[in-house]
């Protein structure tokens, strides 16, 4: 089999990828390890978009389930520092929208799913380090002569292996926790994000299309020492009183808690040969600010641009100088965003009296501060494209 652009891995950022380039007439096909049926987790993990990803799900046609976010108060825990972002000081109507995980995973794969080969995995790669299109052998034994490789294979990516790209790993020794609430007072529109020795605690709306009126979703990270041996649905029994009394709201756990472990990583190169990685394949980041499929859509964005217009231009895809432009365009940007979450992670991790101090000072005067808040928020919308 012959084909441009072999996309290893089926998740968000693969069929995003796959998606868009066939509406503009270039060949994919997707190599996806697991067996195409979605675990069902009822409905409880949910992702964070912002306006420029869901621009970008608008543009190919894919319109999931929304809740929107037009305001997020963001408080100190432990102290009086509070700061409020509204989508208004950026002219805006909302800042981000939250979506189920699962039903943008089947709305994205379902269109290519024609263009997918389910269980199986890329095996080797040969001319990788050579001037002639590179051959891709998959685990069920099929030769795929390609001039791209999208990888597009999450954490641990297998790609990144085969192509011997070295990475950076940070462990944060958190565990995220996410499941659905009930809530008393329901605005909608409003999320809240408390951080405290107890955690980074997030409460978010969920889209109200099945009957979701008075429910949210939590995503609570927490540190693995406060953690301890606790069953986790034991630690948020004896702690969430904390934050429903922070932001006077009355909770109700209502499903089942997942449970992840976190941690960060970010390659050095994102480029070897005929081999690119992007999303997650590249770099993960904690999740307290919801931007870690941004990035994602984001890579995946100026990956596409560039593809597209060395396309139009009759330029090889593998063409060194079309890769280093996506490499140049993303690494540094999402190398800002990794570092801006492990100083917040740090700042807010600090049992520190002065840090904290600092802390409550810093984040009442950058709440006065229209200019600076506007700027927390373009970044964080995707908007500023590099
Ligand atoms: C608790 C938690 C909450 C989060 N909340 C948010 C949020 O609110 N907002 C946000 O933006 N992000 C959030 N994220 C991050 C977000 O979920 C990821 O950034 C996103 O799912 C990455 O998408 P991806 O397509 O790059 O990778 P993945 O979703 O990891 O998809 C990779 C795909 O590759 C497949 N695969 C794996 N190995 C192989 C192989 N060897 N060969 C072929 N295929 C393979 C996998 O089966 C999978 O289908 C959160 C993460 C966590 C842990």
């Amino acid at each position: 089999m012959e084909v441009p652009i072999v996309i290893s891995g089926g998740g968000i950022i693969g069929n995003y990828i796959s998606l868009r380039l066939e509406k503009n007439n270039i060949k994919t096909v997707i190599v996806e390890k697991a067996s195409g049926f979605l675990a069902l987790d009822k409905g409880i993990r949910t992702v964070t978009l912002n306006e420029h990803s869901m621009q970008m799900l608008k543009n190919i046609g894919i319109c999931p389930s929304i809740a929107q976010i037009n305001s997020i108060d963001v408080l100190d825990g432990e102290g009086t520092g509070k700061i409020q972002f509204l989508a208004k000081d950026v002219g805006s109507e909302n800042l981000s929208y939250v979506t189920y995980f699962n039903e943008l995973q089947k709305l994205i794969s379902d269109p290519c799913k024609e263009r997918t080969f389910f269980n199986n995995e890329i095996n080797s790669v040969q001319n990788l380090n050579t001037e002639s299109d590179p051959e891709i052998m998959l685990k069920d034994g099929m030769i795929i002569k390609t001039n791209l490789i999208a990888g597009c294979d999450g954490r641990n990516s297998n790609i990144a292996k085969i192509a011997s790209l070295t990475s950076s790993f940070d462990d944060y020794l958190q565990t995220a926790l996410t499941f659905v609430v009930d809530i008393n007072n329901n605005s909608h529109g409003k999320a809240h994000q408390v951080f405290s020795e107890k955690g980074i605690f997030a409460l978010m709306p969920l889209p109200e299309g099945r009957g979701e009126m008075n429910k949210c979703t939590v995503v609570w990270s927490i540190k693995n020492q406060v953690l301890g041996d606790e069953p986790v649905s034991e630690f948020v029994k004896n702690n969430i009183s904390f934050f429903e009394s922070k932001l006077n709201v009355s909770l109700k756990v209502k499903s089942e808690i997942l449970s992840f472990k976190l941690s960060n990583h970010h390659f050095e190169n994102y480029i070897s040969g005929p081999v690119v990685l992007l999303g997650d394949a590249a770099h993960s980041i904690h999740p307290l600010a919801g931007q870690g499929i941004n990035l994602g859509f984001a890579d995946a964005d100026v990956f596409c641009e560039e593809v597209i217009s060395s396309y139009k231009k009759g330029i090889a895809f593998n063409e060194k100088s079309v890769l280093k432009r996506y490499e140049i365009r993303r690494k540094s940007m999402n190398f800002l965003m990794l570092k801006s979450m492990d100083f917040f992670v740090d700042l807010f991790g600090s049992e520190n009296l002065y840090l904290r101090l600092i802390r409550n000072l810093g984040i009442s005067s950058l709440n006065k501060s229209k200019f600076v808040k506007a700027f927390f928020i373009r970044h964080a919308s995707g908007m500023n494209k590099f």
